[in-house]
C-alpha cells in the first residue's frame, strides 16, 4: 500500500484528498501501484468550473497578451529546470523508456509554452474599410476575446505533450481552463499546477480534476453548464458521447481522435530511409501514438524485401526497464488496453494472417512479468476487408499488404473511416506530392514521419476528429471574434 497521493488542483491550491474516493496509479511495467489518486466528484467539479469563471472575471482578465506571453515563457524555463520531475512522472504512469520522455514528452512541453507565446500574442484581427451606397464609410474591425471556461480532455498515451499543446494555447489566448486527464496517467497535469503557480498564473486559470468518463469528472465537466467549450483528445467513441453531452448547450468542440494511418511505400523509395521511418512510425510509444502506422501498402516489386527488413528492425527492439539505455520499447498503458490489443492479434489468427513477427506476450523477468507487455507484431496475408486491418488498435502491430499501381495504392490507403494521418515513401517528388494531396487525411508526410511544425494546423478527418489545432488555428478556436462597425 501506498500513502502517496496525486491531488486535483482547485483555485490555484492542491485539494486534500478524500479517503472514501480514490483510485490506485499504476506502474505498467511491473502492476505495481505507486500512488493513489483522489477522484473528483461533482461538487468538486462545478467547484473546479467556478474557480475558473472567478478567474476569469477577476485579474486574468485584464493581463495583456504580452504578460501572457511572458507568462509562457517563464513556464517553458520552469518545466526544463524541473525536467527531471516531470520525466520520472511521466515515465512512473506510462513506463515509457526515460530517454524518450526526455528527448518527446518533456521537450515538446517546452516547446508547446515557447511556440504559444509568440503565436498568441500576435494572432491577426481582420480590418475593412466598407464604402457605403451615399458616398460614406464603415470601419469593420473585429476584436478577439477568450473563448472563456474552456473543458481540456487529454488521453494517456503522450499525457504531458497532449495537456500542454491545448493548456498553452487556450491560458495564451486568456482563457481559464478545467483539465481532466486520463485516470491512467494523472501525474503530471498535477505537478504542472505547480509550475504554474510558481510562474504567476493567477488563482483559478488552470484547474485539475481527476477521474474517468462515465458518470465521473470527465462526464460531469463536459455536462457542467459553465463550460464555454471542449478540447478533447482521445477515442472517437468516446468523442462522439461528448458531442452527444454538449449539444444541447450547443458549445464549440474541438475533437483530435483516433487514426487508422497507412504508409505507402513505393518501389523507388529510399529503403534505409524507409525502413527507419517505418520502424519509428509502427513501433514509437508501443503503437500508442494517434499517427502510428497500422496499414502498410507496399508496392509488389519491393514486397519481400520490405517485409524481410521491418522484421528484422522489428526483432532488434529491446522492451525492458524504462531507465536502461538500451531499452527501445514499453509496456502498453494498461492490462484492459493488452487485452484489447491481444484481441486484434487473436482476430488477425483467425482472418488467417501469417504472422512475419511477434504475436503474442513475451515473458522478460527481471521482475517485469507483472507489467503489460506485448510483443511488436508484423502480419501479411489480410486484405482492407479484415476487422485488424480496418480498426484502430493502438498497439505496436502493422499489416503490410502489396500494391500495384500509385491509383491503387491511394484507394486501398483511403478505405477507411478515419482520416488522421498518412505517409509516402517515394524518391519521385512528383509522386510525392501528387499522393501526398490525395490521402484524405489531416496530416500527409512525405518520406518522413511526425515531423511537425507547431505553427502548422492539426487535425483529423471522418471518425479522426473535427476543426484544426496549431498556429492561428489553435487561436481561432481559443477565441471569440466579434465584428464593430463604425460608420464614420
Ligand atoms: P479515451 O477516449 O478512452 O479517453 C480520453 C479521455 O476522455 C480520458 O481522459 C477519459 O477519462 C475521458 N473520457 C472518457 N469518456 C468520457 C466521457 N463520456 N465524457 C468525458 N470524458 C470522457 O481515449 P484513450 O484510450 O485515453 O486514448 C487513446 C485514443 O486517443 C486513441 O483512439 C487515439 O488515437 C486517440 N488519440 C488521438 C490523438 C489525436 O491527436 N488525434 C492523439 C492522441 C490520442
Amino acid at each position: 500500500m501506498t500513502d502517496r497521493w496525486i491531488r486535483n488542483a482547485v483555485a490555484g491550491r492542491l485539494v486534500d484528498p478524500d479517503e472514501r474516493r480514490s483510485f490506485p496509479a499504476i506502474d505498467p511495467t511491473d502492476g505495481r501501484v505507486f500512488a493513489r489518486v483522489h477522484e473528483a466528484d461533482a461538487d468538486l467539479v462545478d467547484r473546479a468550473v467556478s474557480a475558473a469563471r472567478a478567474a476569469l472575471d477577476g485579474p486574468w482578465s485584464r493581463w495583456s497578451a504580452a504578460a501572457r506571453a511572458d507568462l509562457l515563457r517563464r513556464v517553458a524555463d520552469r518545466i526544463e529546470q524541473r525536467a527531471e520531475e516531470f520525466v520520472a512522472a511521466e515515465v512512473a504512469d506510462t513506463g515509457k523508456p526515460v530517454a524518450e520522455a526526455r528527448r518527446l514528452d518533456v521537450a515538446r512541453a517546452v516547446a508547446n509554452f515557447r511556440a504559444f507565446a509568440d503565436i498568441a500574442s500576435r494572432a491577426d484581427q481582420p480590418s475593412f474599410l466598407t464604402e457605403l451606397p451615399d458616398g460614406g464609410q464603415a470601419l469593420n474591425y473585429a476584436v478577439r476575446s477568450p473563448l472563456g471556461v474552456v473543458a481540456v480532455i487529454v488521453p494517456w498515451n503522450l499525457p504531458l505533450l497532449l495537456l500542454t499543446w491545448k493548456v498553452a494555447p487556450a491560458l495564451g489566448c486568456g482563457n481559464a481552463v478545467v483539465v481532466k486527464p486520463s485516470e491512467e496517467t494523472p501525474s503530471t497535469a498535477t505537478l504542472l499546477a505547480e509550475v504554474l503557480t510558481e510562474c504567476g498564473l493567477p488563482a483559478g486559470a488552470y484547474n485539475v480534476v481527476h477521474g474517468f468518463g462515465p458518470g465521473s469528472a470527465g462526464d460531469f465537466l463536459v455536462r457542467h453548464p459553465g463550460i464555454d467549450g471542449v478540447t478533447f483528445t482521445g477515442s472517437s467513441a468516446t468523442g462522439t458521447a461528448i458531442m452527444r453531452s454538449v449539444a444541447s448547450r450547443v458549445r464549440p468542440v474541438s475533437f483530435e481522435l483516433g487514426g487508422k494511418n497507412a504508409a505507402l511505400v513505393f518501389d523507388d523509395a529510399d529503403l534505409d530511409l524507409t525502413i527507419a521511418g517505418l520502424t519509428r512510425s509502427v513501433f514509437a510509444n508501443t503503437g500508442q501514438v494517434c499517427l502510428c502506422t497500422e496499414r502498410v501498402y507496399v508496392q509488389r516489386s519491393v514486397f519481400d524485401d520490405v517485409a524481410s527488413r521491418l522484421v528484422a528492425a522489428a526483432q532488434g527492439l529491446r522492451l525492458g526497464r524504462p531507465e536502461a539505455a538500451t531499452t527501445t520499447t514499453g509496456p502498453l498503458i494498461s492490462a484492459g488496453h493488452r487485452d484489447k490489443v491481444l484481441s486484434y492479434y487473436q482476430a488477425a489468427a483467425e482472418a488467417g494472417a501469417t504472422v512475419l513477427t511477434g504475436g503474442g506476450v513475451p515473458t522478460l523477468g527481471a521482475g517485469l512479468d507483472g507489467g503489460w507487455w506485448i510483443e511488436p507484431t508484423l502480419w501479411s496475408g489480410l486484405t482492407n476487408a479484415d476487422r485488424p486491418v480496418r480498426d484502430e488498435i493502438f498497439g505496436p502491430a502493422a499489416v503490410l499488404i502489396p500494391f500495384d499501381t500509385e491509383d491503387e495504392a491511394v484507394t486501398l490507403a483511403n478505405d477507411t473511416e478515419y482520416g488522421l494521418a498518412a505517409a509516402v515513401w517515394t524518391t519521385n517528388l512528383a509522386r510525392g506530392h501528387r499522393v501526398a494531396q490525395r490521402m484524405r487525411v489531416g496530416v500527409s508526410w512525405v518520406n518522413t514521419w511526425f515531423l511537425r511544425d507547431l505553427r502548422s494546423p492539426f487535425g483529423g478527418r471522418g471518425l479522426s476528429g473535427i476543426g484544426r489545432e496549431g498556429g492561428e488555428f489553435s487561436v481561432d478556436f481559443y477565441t471569440e471574434l466579434t465584428n464593430v462597425c463604425v460608420q464614420i
